[in-house]
């Protein structure tokens, strides 16, 4: 590409001298041919309007004007313009440059109508846009996000390029890509790319839609003690809710938190945004447990408890500020179900607590896997639990795995969904080898049987199903 066609669209001031297009030099037949469209710096003797004076020869054959046919835009880079005179040009930068075709479109750009395409953001047809407080009828316009569209103007308009574009979803319109412009394209394309990887993580391309188009989502919507509720926001702020202010903490396309249901939560209906979170009724049965005397006082030793405690308070007040899995939560060990999730338990006959977790009977020894992916919180030695090992998930949700014969990750590790991090046994307060398994999301503990096989991303589908 050696000799130029060089179209200069860029008006030097508002609806100044209409001469907006030259040739410079006479050869078209150049196999490829950049338009310097309208943006970046053009040459000095490029500027025909102002102080500084154009060449004569290329005074003379301005101004040389070809008709726009069409145009399509692939995606926010690419796309293509064609011409009455039958040649046409390409863009890879969202229409800053345009190269000349001089043998009309490659195929591939000529199908190339992938990508989401319409006339505007919501379906109609743009007839007339507002360019510099004048409108102009429109011949061709298409959107390729609800922000980002390209308006060709019907053919004598005075304005050197008719061919517009908008970032803000048809509110402003640009005659040139300026570094403004620029900006708000890669910056499209950054949310358009935070947009699709949010999307893959709902149950179904209609799930992700459902939750991202809306202000608030709550997933689920309906719940019981005991349970947990993830809520988008489709924008920064805080959800108010059991007492506690939760912080949304941006993650992709949206803002989110999660919110515990305590167990003592009352059923009812609770406005979270301009959403309601239907609290349900949930019975829990009683068991009631024997264990000897020695066993009993060792629930007494407080200062203890009350030390680890501490430690584990401040393990759960630490989160990563993102979700740290992509995939759906399995369950650790397979086992025997002894203790269901919310029994209230009485010891020795003795009101003791609601047991937040779930008991899995299995032998000693049985290699344990990590829920998902995550950073080991705490892996530690306690009085009550025994071995224990708190995975943080991110966004304040944590699984522990208690009892533990043998601890195989250390605080600060990462993990893997399936990696064994520890082997069964039965230490600390417990009757014999399972796992006691849980997840807590703000230091409250959250029936872990929601999780399994799902992510709370997928909750929006379906109510939990609470065993
Ligand atoms: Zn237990």
């Amino acid at each position: 590409m050696e000799e130029a066609v060089l179209e200069e669209i860029r008006t030097m001031k508002p609806r100044s001298k209409k001469i907006g297009y030259l040739l410079a030099g006479t050869a078209l037949a150049a196999a490829c041919v950049v338009l310097v469209a309208y943006g970046g710096e053009p040459p000095a003797w490029l500027l025909t309007s102002g102080k500084g004076a154009a060449p004569e020869a290329a005074e003379k054959q301005a101004p040389v004007r070809r008709e726009i046919l069409d145009f399509h835009m692939t995606d926010l880079d690419k796309g293509w313009i064609r011409y009455t005179d039958g040649t046409s040009g390409v863009t890879e930068d969202g229409g800053a440059h345009w190269t000349e075709q001089a043998s009309g479109l490659p195929e591939a750009a000529a199908s190339g109508t992938n990508g989401p395409s319409a006339s505007t953001p919501d379906g109609t047809t743009l007839t007339t846009i507002a360019y510099q407080a004048k409108d102009y009828p429109v011949k061709q316009s298409q959107f390729v996000t609800d922000r980002v569209g390209w308006a060709l103007l019907s053919a004598g308009t005075e304005l050197a390029n008719p061919l517009l574009v908008t970032t803000d979803g048809g509110q402003t319109w640009h005659a040139e890509v300026t570094p403004a412009v620029k900006d708000a394209l890669q910056e499209e394309k950054q949310r358009q790319q935070r947009i699709s990887r949010e999307a893959a993580l709902y149950a179904s391309p209609e799930q992700a839609k459902k939750a991202m188009n809306t202000a608030w989502t709550l997933l689920p919507d309906t719940a019981s003690p005991g349970d947990i509720v993830l809520v988008r926001h489709d924008q920064p702020g805080e959800v108010s809710w059991q007492g506690k202010t939760y912080e949304l903490r941006p993650f992709e396309a949206g803002y989110f938190t999660y919110l515990p249901v305590p167990m003592k939560t009352k059923p009812g209906s609770y406005p979270i945004g301009d959403q309601t979170l239907k609290i349900k009724d949930k019975k829990f049965e009683t068991q009631h447990l024997k264990v000897s005397k020695q066993m009993e006082s060792m629930r007494q030793d407080t200062k203890r408890i009350e030390a680890d405690q501490k430690k584990i308070d401040a393990a759960r007040s630490k989160s990563e500020p993102a979700f740290l899995f992509s995939d759906s939560f399995i369950q650790p060990i397979e086992g025997i179900l002894t203790t269901p999730f919310g029994h209230t338990r009485y010891v020795n006959g003795k009101f003791a607590s609601s047991h937040t977790a779930i008991d899995l009977a299995a032998k000693e020894g049985t290699p344990i896997k990590a829920a998902n992916d995550g950073i080991v919180a705490l892996a530690d030695n306690f009085y009550l639990t025994g071995n224990t090992i708190y995975i943080d998930h991110g966004m304040n949700l944590f699984s522990q795995y208690a009892h533990l014969s043998k601890l195989q990750v250390k605080t600060g590790d990462r993990v893997k969904r399936g990696d064994i991090i520890g082997l069964v046994g039965s230490t600390g307060f417990s009757t014999g080898p399972h796992l006691h398994f849980t997840f807590w999301a703000h230091n409250v503990p959250v029936n872990p049987n929601l999780f399994f096989n799902a992510t709370p991303f997928q909750w929006l589908k379906q109510e939990p199903q609470s065993r």
